[in-house]
C-alpha cells in the first residue's frame, strides 16, 4: 500500500517536469474518466488525540489512468478547479464516500467522512442539494458527513460562503476549514461562519517540535478554535513525537502518515477490526 502511494508520487514529481500540454491532455480527459469509472477514492484515518481511536475517515480522491498508472489529486484537481469538471468530480467524491460511511457504519465502524470542496464547487449552486442527497440517500445522522473548505474559499466572496456554509449545516453536514493558517480569515470572518472545526495546516504541524514560533501559533490557533467551540485537527504528523507535541498543545483530533496512509476502502479496517454489536 505505501508503494503504491509512494509510486504515485514518483509518477506526479515526474509528471511536473513534462508540463501544460500534457497536463491540458489529462484535464480533457476527466469528464470521461468520471463517467467510466476510472476515479478512486482513497481514505486517511482521523484519530482521537485522546484515545487514539478511530474517528473519521477524508476521502482524497485518485485517477486510475488507463495508461499513465494511478494519478495523485495534484496531477488533476488544480486544473479541474479551472473548470466546470471539478464540480462534477467532487459530487461523485460525495456520492462515492457518503455511501462508503453508510456501509462502514452499517458493519459497526463507527465513523464519519471528510470530502474536500474546493472554492469554485463551494460557490456553485448544485453544491447544497448534492450534499442533502447524499445525506438522505445512505440515511448519514447529522453530523456524519463533514465538508473541508479552504480559507480562500472564504475569503473570495464572504457573504456567499456564509450562506452556503449555514445552509450545507442545514443539511446536515459538519464545516471544516482545511489549511488553516495559510490564509487570512479575519477572526471577525471566523466568529461569523458557521464552522465545526479547524484543521491546522501540516507546515505548522510539521515545524512545531523544531521551532518554537510554530509551536506557538498550534497553541494560538487551538485556544481560539475552543473558545469558538471548534474542534481542532492537527494535520501532517508524521512521528510519535509530533504527535505528542500537538496532542500536549490541545489538538483534539490528530492525521498523518504516523497513524495511516491514505489506502483504498477495503484496507482501512482489517476484516478482524469489526467491533462486536451489544
Ligand atoms: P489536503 O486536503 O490538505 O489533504 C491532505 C494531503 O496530505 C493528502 O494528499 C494526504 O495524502 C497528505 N498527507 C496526509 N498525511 C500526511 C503526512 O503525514 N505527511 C505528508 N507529507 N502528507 C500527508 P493528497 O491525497 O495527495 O491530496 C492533496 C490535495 O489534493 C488535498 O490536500 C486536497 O486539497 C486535494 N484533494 C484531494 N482529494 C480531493 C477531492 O476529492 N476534491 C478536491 N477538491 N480536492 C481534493
Ligand atoms: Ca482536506
Ligand atoms: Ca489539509
Ligand atoms: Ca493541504
Amino acid at each position: 500500500v505505501h508503494a503504491v502511494e509512494d509510486q504515485h508520487r514518483v509518477a506526479v514529481a515526474e509528471g511536473a517536469a513534462t508540463v501544460d500540454a500534457d497536463a491540458l491532455r489529462l484535464h480533457a480527459e476527466l469528464p470521461a474518466a468520471v463517467q467510466e469509472g476510472q476515479l478512486r477514492v482513497h481514505y486517511q484515518r482521523l484519530v482521537a488525540a485522546g484515545t487514539g481511536r478511530t474517528l473519521g475517515l477524508e476521502a482524497l480522491v485518485r485517477w486510475q489512468h488507463p495508461t499513465r498508472g494511478l494519478l495523485g489529486p495534484c496531477a488533476f484537481v488544480p486544473l479541474a478547479e479551472r473548470s466546470h469538471a471539478i464540480v462534477g468530480l467532487t459530487h461523485w467524491v460525495l456520492r462515492t464516500a457518503a455511501a462508503q460511511c453508510a456501509a462502514w457504519r452499517a458493519a459497526g465502524h463507527e465513523v464519519s467522512v471528510a470530502v474536500n470542496v474546493s472554492p469554485v464547487v463551494l460557490g456553485d449552486p448544485s453544491l447544497v442539494n448534492a450534499v442533502r442527497r447524499a445525506i438522505t440517500t445512505n440515511g448519514l445522522a447529522p453530523g456524519v458527513l463533514t465538508l473541508e473548505v479552504t480559507e480562500s474559499a472564504l475569503l473570495l466572496d464572504p457573504e456567499g460562503a456564509a450562506t452556503v456554509l449555514a445552509a450545507l449545516r442545514e443539511a446536515g453536514a459538519r464545516v471544516s476549514i482545511d489549511d488553516f493558517g495559510t490564509g487570512y480569515t479575519s477572526l471577525t470572518m471566523l466568529r461569523q461562519l458557521a464552522v465545526d472545526e479547524l484543521k491546522i495546516d501540516r507546515s505548522f504541524v510539521v515545524a512545531a517540535p523544531q521551532a518554537p514560533a510554530d509551536a506557538a501559533i498550534v497553541r494560538a490557533l487551538v485556544d481560539l478554535a475552543h473558545r469558538l467551540s471548534m474542534h481542532v485537527v492537527a494535520e501532517g504528523v508524521e512521528d510519535a513525537r509530533t504527535a505528542d507535541l500537538v496532542r500536549d498543545l490541545g489538538a483534539d483530533v490528530l492525521q498523518g502518515y504516523h497513524f495511516a496512509r491514505p489506502v483504498p476502502a477495503e484496507e482501512v479496517f482489517a476484516p478482524a477490526d469489526v467491533p462486536a454489536r451489544p
